[in-house]
């Protein structure tokens, strides 16, 4: 395996920032030993973690109101109340560390890039059998690192009084129960530049948040960018665009698919030996 456009510059690995949100990605492509091998575009987001309650203040985060500690929504909506928190132990931060890194599953290999037609900078040759001209797709791969430079992902922790309370939480504010259930998720799709379904689906009134950006448009599955879990090519949104990047090739021309086994196209040996390799395949 070698990474490719990785090293044109300075031997650095390719890094990319979109927007305000960053993060590190790396393409490679196959050894051609396994044909039915796809290349791998690899988002790694680098993340702390800090746990917030009244021995370790966050200023505009907690406040403190007769003697007891309060965690305030970053953002002030109607239904964002201020929460009483209590201090973090040993065994509810590593059940919470535990938890927030099992994340990273939610988003790896959910998606499939195909490549174009006539782009052939990742095409390989097998062996196997016949022998092939193989040309991959790209595999959309996530990984979360605890640490790690540069820090892409702040993100302030506070531990709920009681975990039924209800704490409007942020892509850099969470309360300890958001990784009992889709909350991370729907939060990590945030740091991988996606805003709330009707966004990603290209509502211009979304473009600055509202409450009903995160409304499914009809006929849309609930979404893990709006009520639910389910994903449509449009959550490939960071590797879509990244693809363009690494490639330099326009973003249009690489369709995303869900079918994430598609396995390469390819073309047997022999068509190149002739000399009749098609422009197109
Ligand atoms: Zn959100």
């Amino acid at each position: 395996m070698k990474i490719i456009f990785s090293s044109k510059q300075n031997g650095a690995r390719f890094y990319d920032r979109l927007g305000a949100v960053e993060f590190d990605s790396s393409l490679e492509i196959p050894n051609g030993r396994d044909p039915n091998q796809n290349a791998w575009l690899t988002i790694t987001v680098n993340y702390t973690l800090n746990f917030v309650d009244s021995r370790n203040l966050v200023p505009g985060l907690i406040v403190q109101q007769n003697g007891k500690f309060y965690a305030k929504p970053s953002r002030p909506t109607p239904n964002a109340q201020n929460v009483q928190i209590r201090n973090w132990d040993v065994e509810s931060r590593s059940a919470f560390v535990k938890r927030f890194a099992k994340g990273e599953d939610f988003w790896n290999y959910r998606f499939l890039l195909i490549t174009p037609q006539d782009y052939d900078a990742f095409d390989f040759t097998s062996w196997a059998g016949p022998g092939w001209i193989c040309r991959p797709n790209v595999i959309c791969l996530f990984r979360l690192k605890s640490g790690g430079s540069p820090n892409h992902l702040a993100i302030n922790v506070v531990r709920k009084e009681r975990d039924t309370d209800f704490f409007r939480s942020d892509s850099g504010n969470y309360a300890n129960t958001d990784v009992n259930n889709r909350t991370l998720w729907h939060e990590l799709g945030h740091a991988l530049d996606q805003l709330h379904i009707r966004a990603l689906l290209g509502d211009p009134t979304c473009m600055v948040d509202h409450d009903g950006c995160y409304d499914e448009p009809p006929g849309v599955a609930p979404n893990i960018q709006g009520h639910g879990t389910g994903l449509i090519p449009q959550n490939a949104k960071a590797w879509h665009e990244l693809i363009a990047r690494h490639t330099e090739t326009p973003q249009p021309k690489w369709q995303v698919s869900l079918a994430t086994n598609t396995p390469p196209r390819k073309l047997q040996m022999a068509f190149q030996v002739r000399g009749v390799m098609p422009k197109n395949w």
